[in-house]
């Protein structure tokens, strides 16, 4: 574990006198003035845009991530609580549409240092090798220009770092994690018992939460806040895991700063720097090099309302791929009743999955899979699970005082990347007078399916452990792409380094880039794929940024 810290001293850059934030190290941290030009201004500072900031300031190069929401402290930000965690959620104005529309807000992205990451349930699979190349292997979805085998050296620092716990893993690309698993809650429980009796296999991990101290981040204590910002600071984000050590070799985060437009050199095709406005002031921050990492919606709505005369339709879009072939993963949930109390609140709320029906199974109508995870909602979120079955008034109120004897498992099930998906710019404007993302989304025939499949495992899981009732809510879960990497421009917006075909110093490195998404939740991968950029960025430009 020695090799960490010299690679990311962040935990042990934290205060351990019983305070969750080092107010010193912001207080000191550097800060530009617009004047100068930075080696790289990075636009959102959460999973993709933080690791790049750490990995790059580490390097020596002067970063400044801006990021449009506040730089959280969790002992005055955040509170244990539903209903007062609400501003953590990116919940500006959006406009929706398509045959299945997907609601945006507190289930989709966050807004502020650390990014969706703060409000994450820190569950941290990896992608299969399988993932990139769903169009090889099994003619649906599209083929990555990079390998599993590109990322696995990345997946293993990413992991390390946050730190993982988990029991070895058997599916994709057997690993090991760095910490050993957290004891179960009932939720898991349940899961592990109904699994083990139909013969699926289920493992408990990977959680982004240490088991034990790390650094000075203290141990989990189970209560199950992980969604509302986790105030212990046990779980991982790059507020905890990668902003410190940013800070510390030179880094600035500029936060309440939203990014209006990329700029760009005219003649000379480059990009200068971002325009952004803070304090209700504009401003302007030059760089040699941006990189855009703002979360599968606004980043191409960034990049569509930097248009120009050199890019009438958007800023890296000459073949229309920006904000297209944008995924989310359908995300059943199926609740269960048992005689017993489980107490799904006492745990992070995912623990144990199973990832038998991940992959491709011959012996199905439809292709690729889905994962199975528990998850346990709180009371609020409970409440909205049993409303949505159409429960009300009495009903309601006795489910909810029923609430201590339900167990909840969701699937994550690999809807297919399609050119239809997409954001483009809506009439409606937001507070900045920039036209706010338009987000039009169908399912195929696939999509359903899988739906349909994982439903009834999670039904015959929670049957086989002992329910006496089982209820399925569909919704939504994780957004990607909308500026994919492609190997080449008539197929994507960025390579395999996320440098944009366009714009050759602009790079992009969130989740938007990724041509696939699997049955894994994708912060580790999105982590991993920016520390390989900034290794790459690193590795070929020894001397500074070109
Ligand atoms: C409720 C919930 C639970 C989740 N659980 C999991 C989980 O268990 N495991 C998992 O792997 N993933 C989970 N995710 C998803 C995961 O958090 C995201 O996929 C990941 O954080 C996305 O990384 P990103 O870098 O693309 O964007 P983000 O981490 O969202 O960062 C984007 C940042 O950009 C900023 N920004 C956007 N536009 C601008 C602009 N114009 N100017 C300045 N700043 C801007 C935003 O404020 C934000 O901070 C969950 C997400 C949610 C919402
Ligand atoms: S359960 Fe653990 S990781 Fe989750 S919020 Fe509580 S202390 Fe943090």
């Amino acid at each position: 574990m020695s090799g960490v810290r010299t690679r990311n001293e962040s935990a042990w850059l934290l205060p351990n006198d019983g305070t969750r934030t080092n107010h010193q190290l912001r207080r000191d941290m550097r800060r530009f003035s617009d004047r100068d030009e930075v080696d790289l201004v990075i636009v959102g500072c959460g999973a993709g845009g933080a690791t790049l900031a750490q990995r790059m300031a580490r390097r020596g190069w002067r970063v400044v991530a801006l990021d449009a929401g506040p730089f959280w402290d969790p002992d005055s930000d955040w509170v244990s609580d539903e209903a007062g965690s609400h501003h953590l959620y990116w919940t500006e104005p959006r406009v929706i549409d398509g045959a299945d529309p997907v609601p945006l807000g507190s289930n989709n992205s966050g807004r502020g240092v650390g990014g969706s990451m703060v409000h994450y349930a820190g569950y941290t699979p990896r992608f299969h090798p399988s993932d990139f190349a769903t169009w090889t292997n099994d003619g649906v979805g599209a083929d990555w220009p990079i390998s599993y085998a590109d990322l696995r050296p990345y997946y293993q620092q990413i992991e390390e770092e946050l730190p993982v716990a988990g029991q070895d893993w058997p599916w994709g690309d057997p690993h090991s994690y760095p910490h050993r698993p957290h004891p179960v809650g009932g939720n898991g429980e349940v899961f592990l018992r109904g699994a083990r009796k139909l013969g699926i296999t289920a493992k408990v991990g990977p959680v982004a939460i240490p088991n034990g101290r790390f650094g000075n981040r203290p141990h989990c204590i189970y209560r199950g806040f992980c969604l509302q910002g986790c105030k212990v600071n046990a779980k991982a984000s790059p507020l905890v895991t990668h902003i410190p050590d940013a800070l510390a070799h030179g880094g600035e985060v500029r936060a309440d700063a939203m990014v209006t437009r990329i700029a760009v050199d005219e003649r000379t095709g480059r990009a200068t720097g971002v325009h952004y406005v803070r304090g209700g002031r504009e401003r302007f921050q030059r760089a040699r090099m941006v990189a855009v990492a703002g979360y599968s919606i606004e980043t191409p709505r960034l990049l569509l309302n930097s248009s120009s005369s050199r890019f009438p339709d958007g800023l890296g879009n000459d073949f229309d791929q920006v904000g297209r072939y944008i995924m989310v993963q359908g995300a059943p949930q199926t609740a269960g009743r048992f005689s017993d109390e489980i107490r799904m609140y006492k745990a992070p709320p995912p623990e144990v999955s199973s990832e038998d029906f991940y992959e491709t199974d011959p012996a199905q109508p439809y292709r690729r899979g889905f994962s199975i995870q528990n998850v346990s909602p709180l009371p609020i979120t409970w409440a909205e699970h049993v409303a949505a079955q159409g429960h009300w008034g009495r009903a309601l109120r006795d489910y909810m005082s029923d609430y201590v004897h339900w167990c909840c498992l969701g699937a994550l099930c690999e809807f297919l990347p399609q050119a239809g998906n997409r954001v483009t710019l809506d009439e409606e404007t937001d507070r900045y007078g920039l036209p706010v993302a338009r987000f039009s989304y169908s399912q195929c025939d696939n999509d359903t399916q899988l739906l349909h499949a994982a439903q009834r495992v999670m039904e015959d899981i929670l049957h086989a452990a002992g329910a006496d009732e089982v209820i399925t809510i569909q919704r939504f879960a994780h957004l990607v792409g909308g500026a994919r990497m492609a190997a080449d421009e008539r197929h994507g917006v960025v390579d395999g380094t996320c440098r944009s075909f366009a714009v050759p110093n602009l790079y992009i490195t969130d989740g938007s880039v990724l041509p696939t998404q699997g049955s894994a939740n994708p912060a580790l991968t999105i982590m991993a794929v920016a520390a390989r950029a900034a290794g790459l960025l690193q590795a070929g430009a020894r001397s500074g940024p070109s």
